[in-house]
């Protein structure tokens, strides 16, 4: 490693040979040797991972289906799984610097962002273990004299295959509520950064979270992922990443009866009225849009302008984005770091050459640095239309495009004018306007005066091509919870 690291973060990166199996290091069924993990400031390799077998897949799920019904987990009284997560929850701020660090080093975000994530994390665990005392059934009005009661119980088995961005936020987001409703889990981490999801499995351990209650199992998707998606015991199966994929997994776990919620691409439109604070404007959807080099499902990467206003944003803008310190993540003083592979450097570079291509102007940035790794200056292309490629598809790095309006109307027809479904945000002044624009944007979430912000207390998810759940808040614990009705003759 060309750089000094924590000894923890060395010690553990030498160390993770094997999966995460049933509490114990290393349980693998079969041998499916290993895949590299490169750190993308440098290119180089960061260390070796396991690639699990399908048996081993097999191996995870059985230790998930026993420690389900294990007296230790099935019996215990609520409150004592909500100390869990708790303990959890410390766990990981006790380990918040190794942590962030493994994420900066595997991903490439910027060290003090990799440090609030794993705080959002802890802050995740913390709000499902409010939950656990919480889940509260019903009692029925039913005719006379029966009763009927409603009980929430878990599910089963439940797969959560988590991207590559947030590592470890994705996998809180799943485990958080799935614990908190008393099933089990086995997870997968994408393959280009499976090692803070790994560090949470030994912290499990460290908390004495019971045998089996979380599994983690590395690999490619298309051979792990797919085997956990389809295997006959998992009940549910929570995914978030590309809508491809999603579509993928929808297509084959749907007809086996599983429940599959989904979290997909976004393309999230920020309109900008001249009414607005502009200055708060530029500097909330800077923020938002450079945040983890824009590898980011919200990052409102559609910026919609009014024409009178739009000279005056990009400026701002600009003022905001050059105070943006690109280089090493793990440098204090970096706020963009490079993009996640040298794949998703080309996919991204790509994009920058399409909206050339078709008309648009490159008004800041565009170039890729000279030096090592993957990155790419942050980009914003104007005279964009919603015809180009920048304004339809889903890019994932840092490039925004923008696209003026002349009036309400035209906004949100323009912004309503996409396949993805996920989140949007407006800039106003006006409570007539914020009231009609947030019943009328489509997405699963609206941002007024701010944009990109998440909070474990509310919930965010998507429709259409951007999935078909909610996570986070008290919908996504309903969603890892299964209703039994009970009809009693007294
Ligand atoms: P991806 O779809 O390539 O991979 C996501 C995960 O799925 C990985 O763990 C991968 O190994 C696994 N996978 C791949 N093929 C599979 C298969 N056939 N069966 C089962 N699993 C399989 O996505 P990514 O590149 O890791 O992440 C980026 C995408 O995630 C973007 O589209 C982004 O918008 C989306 N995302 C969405 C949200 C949200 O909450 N809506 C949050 C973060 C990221």
């Amino acid at each position: 490693h060309c750089r000094p690291l924590r000894g923890d973060t060395l010690a553990f990166i030498d160390r993770v040979q094997g999966l995460r199996i049933g509490g114990a290091w290393g349980a693998q069924a079969s041998d499916g040797g290993t895949f590299a993990s490169v750190d993308p400031a440098t290119a180089r390799e960061l260390g070796e991972i396991a690639a699990a077998t399908p048996a081993d897949v097999d191996l995870a799920v059985a230790a998930a289906a026993r420690a389900l019904d294990a007296p230790e987990w099935r019996d215990i009284s609520p409150a004592t799984r909500a100390q869990y997560l708790f303990d959890l929850a410390d766990a990981v701020e006790r380990n918040l610097e190794t942590l962030a660090e493994l994420e900066s080093l595997d991903m490439g975000k910027p060290i003090a962002q990799a440090r609030d994530d794993m705080g959002g994390v802890a802050l995740v665990f913390r709000y499902y273990g409010g939950w656990p005392t919480k889940l509260e059934g019903d009692i029925n009005p039913v005719r006379q004299p029966f009763m009927g009661l409603t009980l929430r119980q878990p599910i089963g088995v439940c797969a959560a295959i988590t991207p590559w961005n947030f590592p470890l936020v994705m996998a809180s987001h799943k485990i958080g509520p799935a614990l908190a409703a008393g099933n089990t889990v086995v997870l997968k981490p994408a393959e280009l950064s499976s090692y803070s999801t790994l560090f949470l499995a030994d912290l499990a351990r460290e908390v004495g979270l019971p045998d089996g209650v979380l599994n983690v199992v590395t690999g490619a998707g298309s051979v792990v992922g797919e085997a956990l998606t389809t295997h006959p015991e998992v009940r549910k199966v929570s995914f978030t990443g590309s809508s491809p994929v999603g579509q993928h997994i929808l297509a084959v776990a749907s007809p086996l009866m599983k429940k599959v919620s989904v979290e997909l691409g976004g393309k999230t439109a920020n309109i900008v009225f001249p009414d607005a604070d502009l200055q708060k404007a530029a500097a909330g959807s800077a923020e938002a849009v450079w945040e983890n080099a824009g590898q980011v499902c919200v990052a409102p990467t559609r910026l919609f302008v009014h024409e009178s206003i739009a000279d005056e944003m990009v400026r701002l803008l600009a003022e905001e984005t050059a105070k943006l310190r690109l280089g090493d993540p793990l440098d204090e003083a970096t706020t963009i770091g490079p993009l996640v592979s040298a794949k998703q450097f080309a996919t991204v570079s790509g994009y920058v050459d399409a909206a050339r291509a078709e008309g648009g102007t490159i008004a800041v940035g565009g170039e890729a640095p000279a030096g090592e790794g993957f990155f790419l200056e942050p980009t914003i292309v104007t005279g964009v239309t919603n015809d180009m490629r920048v304004a339809r598809e889903e890019i994932f790095g840092p490039v925004l495009s923008v696209i003026t309006f002349t009036d309400e109307e035209e906004a949100l027809r323009l912004a309503n004018t996409s396949d993805y479904d996920l989140s949007a945000a407006l800039w106003t002044r006006d409570i007539a306007r914020v009231h009609r624009l947030t019943q009328r944007l489509r997405g699963g979430l609206v941002w007024v005066n701010t944009v990109g912000k998440l909070d474990p207390g509310i919930s965010f998810g998507g429709q259409h091509q951007s999935g078909n759940s909610r996570e986070l808040g008290r919908e996504s614990v309903l969603e890892y919870t299964k209703s039994k009705s009970v009809f009693i003759d007294p």
